[in-house]
């Protein structure tokens, strides 16, 4: 059966159960993964150092990318300074601290910084469309500003969020990003949209892996289509990837 939800077809996905029962689904998912992955409270940075963080993240490792906004603070130490810096010596900083796409993200670093300093006073804009139009700033990175920047409901939906998403069947397995967040921000209870990011993202390094997910240990296993063989990565291939 092909059940709508504000134009959001099920079909394709449906596991046999509407919408309705679909929703019941995902509030029993997300709260059993806030309980396996609580966080007293959530991490509410300075917005602005969430947004270089973001911009500086795409495509590389956690890690490098901690160790590289580190630096970045340690030398430029705030949006004046950073505003202030030419593009290139932001770029070649990048470069030899070993960033990918160092050209770009110093250009949209130093850029974003100007834009916020000029157009916004120097405070980053809390709105998901004024964020969007900061060079380096997709949907995700917006999102991420807002939730971790912010301490705002929203849910960024990123590689992990993607692939766990579609496994759990709460997105069509052939869904952009874009798409999985506005099934997700209809299944799931407002109030909870800020623990999915970050319960999703430490499920998808320790359980629900890229390859092999540990269904067996898998607290959501009876909540879940892949577990049951109704879904498997070959569906859901290729759609987990986008800018910003
Ligand atoms: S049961 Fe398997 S596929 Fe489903 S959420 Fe758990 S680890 Fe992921």
């Amino acid at each position: 059966m092909v059940t709508k939800s504000q134009s959001l077809s099920l079909e394709g996905f449906t596991f046999r159960e509407s919408w309705e029962e679909k929703k019941k689904r995902a509030e029993k998912i997300v709260d059993l993964l806030i309980k396996t992955y609580p966080r007293e409270k959530l991490l509410i940075g300075d917005p602005y150092r969430t947004l270089i963080h973001c911009i500086i993240s795409q495509r590389m490792r956690d890690e490098v990318t901690y160790r590289v906004w580190e630096e970045l603070f340690k030398r430029y130490r705030d949006i004046e300074t950073i505003a202030a810096t030419p593009i290139e010596e932001m770029q070649e900083f990048l470069r030899k601290q070993g960033v990918g796409l160092w050209k770009t993200k110093g250009e949209w670093i130093v850029k974003a910084s100007q834009i916020i300093l000029e157009k916004y006073g120097g405070k980053v804009p809390d709105d998901i469309n004024e964020l969007m139009k900061l060079p380096g700033i997709g949907r995700k990175c917006a999102n991420i500003v807002l939730a971790y920047g912010f301490g705002k409901q929203a849910i960024p939906v990123d590689t992990h969020v993607n692939r766990i998403s579609k496994r759990l069947g709460l997105a069509p397995p052939r869904v952009a990003p874009e798409k999985v967040e506005e099934y997700l921000v209809r299944l799931i209870p407002k109030e909870k949209w800020i623990y999915v990011n970050h319960a999703m993202v430490d499920h998808g390094r320790s359980i629900c892996r890229p390859i092999r997910p540990k269904c067996d240990e898998c607290p959501l296993r009876e909540l879940c289509p892949y577990a049951k063989g109704l879904v498997t990565d070959d569906d859901i291939k290729g759609n987990g990837r986008r800018k910003g």
